[in-house]
C-alpha cells in the first residue's frame, strides 16, 4: 500500500526525541540524523536480504547496505552461522593472538598481492590514522596531502575539506583541531595533478604521505581518472611519499583485489574496513614489508587495540572473502548496476531534468546538476534540496537511499530483478 510522509514520521519523532536526550543529535553517527534531507530518521529493527524494517514494520529495499559495508546483504546465512558458531564454541575476545586472525590476514593477502603485511584494527578511522603515522614514521616528514571531498574517517588530520558527513552537515572543518594539525594537512583537487605538483614545491621534502580515495565515495561517487593516479604514484615515488590508497569504502566492493587491481597501479599502503568485517567492525591496514615492518612490536610506529582481531569480527570477515574468493559477485553486480543507471537516465532524459549519474561497478550517485562531476567544487553544484524531496519521496515508497547527496548508493548481491524493477517505478513517480 502506498505510504505517506505523516504515517511513517508520527512515531519516528517519539523515537528520535527520546534518542535525543540521552545521544548527542539523536544519533551515534552523524548523517544517520537526516539533517539534510528533512524528517526525522528511520529506527531500524531489523534486516534481511535486501531489505530492511523499520521499528513500525514498514519495509524498504536497502540501498545503504550500511554505508556499503554488507557486500551480500542483511543476515546472509554464512555469516550468521559463523558467527554462531564463534559464541557456542569459542568465546568474544582474547586479547591474545589466534590463529583464525592469521588465516584472514593470510586470505587477505591471497586476494591483494598489494598487501603484503596485515594489521587489523576495529575501524576504518583506525586504519587511515595509522597509515598516516607510519608514513610519517617511515619518511621523517610530518605533512599529508589529502585531496578535497575524500573522508578518511574522524581523525584530526582528516576533518580538513573533508566530504561525507562533514560535507552534508555544512561543517567542513570540525571544531577542536589543534592549529598545529591544521598546518600539517596540505588539501589538493581531485582529478587535478598541477595542484599536487604546486603543492609539491611549496612543501619541498615535506610531504609524508599522499592519500585518496581511488573512487571516492563521499562526495557522492566520484572515480579518479586512471591517469591521475598514475602520475600520482610517479610523483610520490620520485620524491619518497607513501602513496595511500583508501579502500575502505571501495576494497572488495569494486573488485577482488581492490583498486591496485582495478587501475594495475600499486600503492605503499592500503587501508580496507566496511565489507572485509561483513557488518562487524573490522578494518585493517596493509601495504609493503618495507613499511609495514615500521609497525609496532617489529618497529617503532606505536599501534593497539584492545578488541582488534577479535574472533566474532574476524570469523564474519572470513567468511565474507571467502565467499569472494569462490564465486567473485563483480561482474553480475556491475551488469546489475549498468542496467539500473540506464533505467534512471531513461526516466530523467524523459522527464528532462538536468542530472548526471556517476556509477563505478555496484556504487553509484545521482547529481541533480547538468555539470559532468569530477571533483568536490562540481559534487557542489548540485540541488540539494532537489534531492532532498526526491529522497522522501523515494522514502515513501519503500526505498531507503542513503540521506545525503554527497553519499553513495550501494547494490548489494541480494537485491533482485522484482527490487530494481519497483525502485525504477518509485523513482519515475519521486521525480514526477
Ligand atoms: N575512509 C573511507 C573512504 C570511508 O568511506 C570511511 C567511512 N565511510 C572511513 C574511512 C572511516 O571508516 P569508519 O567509519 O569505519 O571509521
Amino acid at each position: 500500500a502506498p505510504r505517506t510522509v505523516e504515517a511513517l514520521t508520527e512515531r519516528k519523532a517519539t523515537y528520535f526525541l527520546r534518542a535525543k536526550k540521552v545521544i548527542p543529535g539523536g544519533v551515534n553517527s552523524p548523517v544517520r540524523a537526516f539533517k539534510s534531507v528533512g524528517g526525522d530518521p528511520l529506527f531500524i529493527k531489523k534486516g534481511n536480504g535486501s531489505k530492511i524494517w523499520d521499528e513500525d514494520g514498514n519495509e524498504f529495499i536497502d540501498f545503504v547496505c550500511s554505508w556499503g559495508a554488507l557486500l551480500y546483504g542483511h543476515s546472509h546465512p554464512r555469516v550468521q552461522s559463523a558467527l554462531k558458531s564463534v559464541i557456542e564454541h569459542i568465546g568474544t575476545s582474547f586479547g591474545a593472538p589466534t590463529l583464525r586472525e592469521v588465516e584472514f590476514a593470510e586470505l587477505i593477502q591471497i586476494l591483494v598481492p598489494a598487501a603484503e603485511m596485515v594489521r587489523l584494527v576495529s575501524s576504518g578511522t583506525e586504519a587511515t590514522m595509522t597509515a598516516i603515522r607510519i608514513a610519517r614514521g617511515y619518511t621523517g616528514k610530518d605533512k599529508i596531502i589529502k585531496f578535497e571531498g575524500c573522508y578518511h574517517g574522524h581523525g584530526d588530520s582528516f576533518l580538513i575539506k573533508a566530504g561525507s558527513g562533514a560535507t552534508t552537515m555544512g561543517t567542513p572543518d570540525s571544531l577542536g583541531i589543534p592549529k598545529g594539525f591544521l598546518q600539517e594537512t596540505l588539501c589538493a583537487e581531485f582529478n587535478n595533478i598541477k595542484s599536487v605538483e604546486t603543492l609539491l614545491n611549496a612543501n619541498k621534502n615535506q610531504i609524508a604521505a599522499i592519500i585518496i580515495e581511488p573512487v571516492a565515495g563521499n562526495m557522492g561517487v566520484v572515480p579518479a581518472h586512471t591517469d591521475f593516479l598514475k602520475e600520482l604514484r610517479k610523483l610520490c615515488t620520485l620524491n619518497n611519499i607513501v602513496l595511500i590508497f583508501d579502500e575502505v569504502m571501495t576494497g572488495f566492493r569494486l573488485s577482488k583485489g581492490g583498486s591496485s587491481e582495478l587501475y594495475s597501479i600499486t600503492p605503499d599502503l592500503i587501508t580496507f574496513g566496511k565489507i572485509i568485517g561483513g557488518g562487524l567492525p573490522v578494518a585493517a591496514y596493509c601495504g609493503k614489508k618495507e613499511i609495514m615492518s615500521y609497525v609496532s612490536p617489529e618497529g617503532g610506529v606505536y599501534q593497539a587495540g584492545t578488541l582488534s582481531g577479535n574472533p566474532l569480527a574476524v570469523a564474519a570477515g572470513i567468511e565474507i572473502l571467502t565467499m569472494i574468493k569462490e564465486d567473485p559477485p563483480y561482474n553480475q553486480l556491475n551488469n546489475q548496476a549498468i542496467f539500473f543507471t540506464n533505467e534512471l537516465k531513461y526516466t530523467l532524459k524523459k522527464i528532462g531534468m538536468p542530472y548526471q549519474i556517476n556509477q563505478v561497478g555496484s556504487m553509484l550517485s545521482l547529481f541533480f546538476t547538468d555539470v559532468p562531476v569530477t571533483n568536490y567544487a562540481n559534487a557542489k553544484t548540485s540541488d540539494t534540496k532537489k534531492f532532498a524531496v526526491y529522497f522522501n519521496k523515494m522514502l515513501e515508497q519503500g526505498i531507503y537511499l542513503p540521506p545525503s547527496q554527497f553519499e553513495a548508493m550501494f547494490l548489494s548481491t541480494q537485491i533482485s530483478d522484482a527490487d530494481i524493477s519497483q525502485t525504477i517505478e518509485a523513482f519515475t513517480h519521486a521525480l514526477n
